[in-house]
């Protein structure tokens, strides 16, 4: 699984309190640095690493330990709030007719975001699917998007001579009108310059896009923070893929500095594949990380923690 260094770390610094039902002043103190560690290594940036180690921090002097609970548990509870709080509540997506933007920085892992997009809404929710590949700045985008998806019955639309993306949208749009979801693949850079900005704006204003989302490399760590920022700002990213969470310990930030955006993390890519994509449920994704199952992490957690809402999600999926 993803985020493995993580896990790790944050299991080792929980066990300073293992077996125990009565807080220890050096134990504590052990467990809070080890804590700090964990999440510096995984990239979460210096103020949320602080605000989770002081919540924390207080919540295990103040919050008094149910019957039957030991420390460690209490702790990886509220851990566990704590965490899904900052990668903030799923967004919803209505896939059936809609237009979907991808964009981002060069090498990404945009036009693998796209094949694995176009045939996870193909096999999951039985849709047409069609994929126009508009990166027209990265030669090979069109050859490796129809490799990716040449066995499964997506449409793939390109012109690999053309350099007018704008053009090639147009053609793709009239050409994929029978798709019940479209999803553009954009150029990047390697930076945010006025040529792209221009660009994305023609294509953004073409399709009308609803959906504009964000694919980002888990392996930029907090910079992910400042760059979705501001293509947030160009183009309004109502969704991020955050990809190669496989390859990478330091993901923690990357999910985070994004959360604090605004826009949500939607999907995960943890590999090379076109199957190697995760729906990013941030309650779901912690339960895993801390190694809870859902239904155990419902049973340890104090009623206060969870809204009826949430329990139901967790207890029925
Ligand atoms: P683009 O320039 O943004 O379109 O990037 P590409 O889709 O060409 O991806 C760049 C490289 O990253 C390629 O070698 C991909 O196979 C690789 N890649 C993309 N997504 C993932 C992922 O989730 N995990 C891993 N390990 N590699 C990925």
């Amino acid at each position: 699984m993803a985020l493995e260094g993580l896990s790790r770390g944050i299991f080792r610094s929980l066990g300073f309190l293992k077996n125990r039902r009565k807080l220890d002043e050096e134990e504590l103190r052990d467990m809070t640095r080890s804590l700090r560690r964990a999440l510096q290594e995984a990239d979460f940036n210096v103020r949320q690493t602080k605000e989770i180690v002081e919540r924390m921090e207080t919540r295990l002097r103040e919050e008094e330990l149910r019957p039957g609970l030991t420390l460690q548990t209490h702790a990886m509870n509220i851990l566990y709030t704590e965490l899904v709080r900052i990668l903030g509540p799923a967004h919803q997506f209505q896939p059936r007719g809609a237009t979907l933007l991808l964009v981002g920085l060069y090498g990404q892992g945009k036009t693998t975001t796209t094949a694995k997009l176009a045939e996870w809404y193909r096999k999951k929710h039985g849709l047409r699917v069609a994929v126009i590949e508009a990166d027209v700045h990265r030669p090979g985008a069109y050859a490796q998007l129809s490799q990716l998806l040449e066995d499964t019955s997506v449409q793939v639309y390109g012109e690999p001579d053309n350099k007018d993306a704008t053009q090639i949208v147009r053609n793709g749009l009239a050409e994929c009108s029978a798709a019940d979801l479209v999803i553009v693949d954009t150029a990047g850079r390697h930076q945010l310059d006025e040529e792209l900005v221009e660009e994305l704006e023609n294509i953004a204003s073409l399709t009308r896009a609803t959906e504009r989302w964000l694919v980002i490399d888990a392996q930029v760590g907090q910079a992910a923070g400042p760059v979705a920022a501001s293509f947030h700002q160009l183009a309004g990213v109502t969704g991020i893929v955050v990809t190669k969470l496989d390859g990478t310990a330091r993901g923690g930030g990357a999910l985070s500095a994004v959360a604090t955006t605004g826009a949500p993390v939607m999907y995960i890519g943890t590999g090379e594949k076109v199957a190697d994509l995760e729906k990013f449920e941030s309650d779901r994704f912690i339960s895993r990380l801390l190694g809870m199952g859902d239904i155990q992490g419902l049973i340890d957690l104090a009623p206060e923690d969870l809204d009826e809402e949430e329990a139901m999600r967790l207890y029925y999926g």
